[in-house]
């Protein structure tokens, strides 16, 4: 079995107010393993963005603990293993443009991530690795390089976003929902994209949070499936999509076929 890069053990999560508060994460446990595709499942509201922002660093847990290769993430996130994190860490969220700066061409936008690293590459090596990105991702430079996101349609959008989270070769990509927001027939075309990059990247890890069970079964290694905060079952996609151990499992692929 694969180490686990990216572990949470016990993660609690409220929003609100002292008086107000509202409990979203009760006590999960998960664990990203190297190289492995982890697809997080669950209706709407069950947490899944919650967990993936709060397992990735990017908002606070009010209790648990997370660690990255071994080392335990800060609560204020300064630690080596946060920044390290961060630094390897590659993110795609639901809205493409919402991601987009609308004033970047896309060659700034996907070099980006090499521009804030410190001992980044030079000028010529951010080129060549931003064309690189653009066609893993399927998409020429010599057509998109130079194009702003208002020229871009839903799916070359998010492509985009997809190359910039891959141009750093980062060790893990987040992405939630990624195409969810894309109409139908260039959803394959991203799909294809990850399935590409899982490829190139035998190593990378790459933890999918999705509605569409088709995309899950077509790319997932392993499912985690969440039920209002908690972990319902988790397991080889084979099993969890086969052979659902709970009815809200069931509940949920019967939705979708
Ligand atoms: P999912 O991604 O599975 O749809 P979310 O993690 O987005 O679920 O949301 C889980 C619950 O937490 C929802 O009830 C949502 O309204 C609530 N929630 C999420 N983010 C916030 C926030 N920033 N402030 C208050 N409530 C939030
Ligand atoms: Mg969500």
């Amino acid at each position: 079995m694969s180490e686990t890069v990216l572990q949470g053990r016990g993660i609690c999560k409220s929003f609100g107010t002292k008086r107000d508060r509202r409990q979203v994460l009760f006590d999960v446990d998960i664990d990203v393993r190297e190289r492995e595709c982890l697809a997080i499942i669950g209706a709407s509201g069950s947490g899944k963005s919650t967990l993936t922002r709060v397992l990735f660093g990017l908002e606070p847990a009010d209790s648990g603990e997370i660690t990255y290769r071994g080392q335990r993430l800060s609560p204020s996130h300064d630690s080596a293993a946060s920044r390290a994190l961060r630094d390897e860490t590659g993110l795609v969220f639901q809205d493409p443009f919402g991601s987009l700066d609308p004033r970047w061409r896309v060659a700034r936008t996907v070099g980006e991530p090499l521009r804030l690293r410190r001992d980044g590459p030079g000028d010529d090596e951010i080129v060549s690795r931003v064309d690189r990105a653009l066609r893993a991702v399927g998409l020429d430079p010599k057509t998109f390089a130079a194009r702003y996101p208002v020229d871009l349609s839903g799916g070359q959008a998010q492509r985009v976003a997809i190359a910039r989270a891959i141009v750093a070769d980062p060790c893990i990509i987040l992405a939630d929902e990624p195409m969810s927001a894309i109409d139908v027939a260039a959803r394959v075309r991203i799909l294809d994209a990850f399935a590409a990059i899982r490829q190139a990247n035998p190593g990378m890890s790459l933890v999918m949070v999705s509605h569409d069970l088709g995309v899950v079964q077509h790319i997932a290694d392993r499912v985690m499936v969440l039920h209002d905060g908690r972990v319902e079952e988790s397991g080889p996609t084979a099993r969890i999509l086969g052979d659902p151990r709970t009815a809200y499992t069931r509940s949920l692929i019967e939705a979708a076929s």
